[in-house]
């Protein structure tokens, strides 16, 4: 380990140079300088409401579309060629040094220690609040931050048993308030609707509980095939949407999410609006998540939050709840992409930099305990991505399941499991 002095000092030096959280609220005019070829090819005007959801339904699934763009997407190519040849574990394995290699040019120790030397405050796990279910990777999009990797090629689901394990956890993990469901698309999933209801038969049979369920929802998946009832469904199981939307102008949102994908997102905030979605009153909360487009902070949360009520409600008269802002992660296809621009010692840099201190006792993997499709659990959905299991000498490291725990307290004792990434977690207004 480096000496806490020499790493202090430059942190001192480094965070008297913070200008990062100043990014402008106006985020759909930063433009992102390269790769031009890239952002051309995937930029899509916006043509208006009229005849919006006609459109839609004529185009049928995204798919098509999403695969068409991984095809001819060089990005994508270069990504799967590396699979190809390398496999995920050698290609996650390269990164975590490619992070490490940053921090070292940097004089940056393992985030670990970063903590301890300037947090003082306590890092260690509480009993978890929330249940965290990564329920699979098929997604109808394959957006260029992902940091699941998820796309329409992805196969990977939980099965019933799984998802009756996970069940069973939460009816024994009384702490427990929150039900966290995530992807991929979660509700491409066979397991999404299975989870839900049995969320609500937990609430019925235990009446002292009130468990909050998160979808965590891309939008364009209500405009699919067979998922027309699918804000009929949320709302009669009094779901919470919390729905990623990075920007209000179509050509931003195209850019990092697909061709296609403003039109099908605000065709699905005007649906969710019509079934009470994000309506003060109504219960039924919309959120809506901007995380940056480029290798930048993002802008204070308050100031874009009122940013994109003008503009939404105002262009497209639609409504939500609240705005969260969240830093890109530097892992998988996001880490990828700032690697191959020679753009992640900055990146790194600028985490470091605005390290703040005051998301320490708010980071997401302090209480909550996440379950991956096949059953493992991790400490957080950034590590279940990593493959980084719990931080658990008894047992092998990837190697505890959904079905080797009673409780979620069974965990109180084991440290988290931190790496390099977990400065995403810390910088700014964090991204848990
Ligand atoms: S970021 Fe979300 S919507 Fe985009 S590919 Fe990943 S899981 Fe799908
Ligand atoms: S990446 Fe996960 S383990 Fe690391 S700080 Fe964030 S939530 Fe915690």
């Amino acid at each position: 380990m480096r000496g806490g002095r020499v790493f202090l000092a430059r942190a001192v030096r480094m965070a008297s140079a913070t200008p990062d959280v100043a990014t402008r609220v106006d985020v759909a005019n930063i433009r992102l300088g390269k790769p031009t070829r890239y952002a051309r090819k995937r930029e899509g005007a916006w043509v208006g409401l009229e005849g919006l959801e006609e459109r839609i339904a004529a185009e049928g699934s995204l798919v098509r579309e999403t695969l068409r763009d991984m095809e001819t997407d060089e990005e994508f190519q270069l990504t799967a060629k590396r699979l190809r040849e390398e496999g995920a574990a050698k290609m996650t394995l390269e990164e975590k040094k490619r992070r490490r290699r940053a921090l070292d040019a940097l004089g940056v120790p393992e985030f670990g220690a970063y903590v301890a030397e300037h947090a003082a405050a306590d890092a260690s796990r509480r009993s978890a609040s929330v249940l965290q279910l990564n329920i699979g990777l098929y997604c109808n999009q394959a957006c260029g931050h992902c940091h699941v990797e998820s796309s329409p090629k992805r196969v990977e689901a939980m099965s019933d048993e799984v998802a009756d394990g996970c069940l069973e956890l939460l009816a024994n993990s009384p702490s427990v308030s929150t039900v966290d469901i995530t992807g991929g698309a979660p509700e491409l999933n066979p397991a999404f609707r299975r989870v839900v209801a049995g969320v609500r038969d937990v609430e019925r049979r235990q009446e002292w509980r009130k468990i909050d369920i998160i979808d965590r929802c891309n939008l364009t998946v209500l405009g699919e095939p067979g998922q027309e009832d699918l804000a009929e469904f949320l709302a009669s199981h009094r779901v919470r949407v919390i729905a990623s939307l990075p920007c209000y102008s179509a050509k931003n949102v195209n850019l990092q999410r697909g061709k296609g994908v403003f039109d099908r997102s605000i065709a699905a905030l005007r649906k969710l609006n019509d079934f009470g979605y994000g309506i003060a009153g109504s219960g039924l909360a919309l959120d809506l998540v901007y995380n940056p487009l480029g290798a930048f902070l993002p802008p204070s949360q308050e100031a874009l939050e009122a940013k994109y009520r003008d503009e939404l409600g105002a262009e497209f008269g639609i409504a939500f709840t609240n705005l969260f802002t969240m830093t890109n992660m530097p892992i998988k296809r996001f880490a990828d992409f700032l690697w191959r621009r020679g753009e992640l010692e900055d990146y790194m840099s600028l985490l470091v930099r605005n390290f703040n201190v005051a998301t320490v006792d708010s980071l997401m993997c302090r209480d909550t305990v996440s379950i991956g499709w096949d059953g493992k659990v991790y400490d957080c959905d950034f590590n279940q991505q990593l493959g980084l299991g719990l931080n658990k000498p008894a047992t092998s490291n990837n190697g505890l399941t959904v079905f080797d725990l009673r409780a979620t307290d069974d965990l109180l004792d084991v440290p988290l499991a931190f790496d390099n990434h977990c400065f995403g977690c810390t910088a700014g207004m964090g991204s848990s």
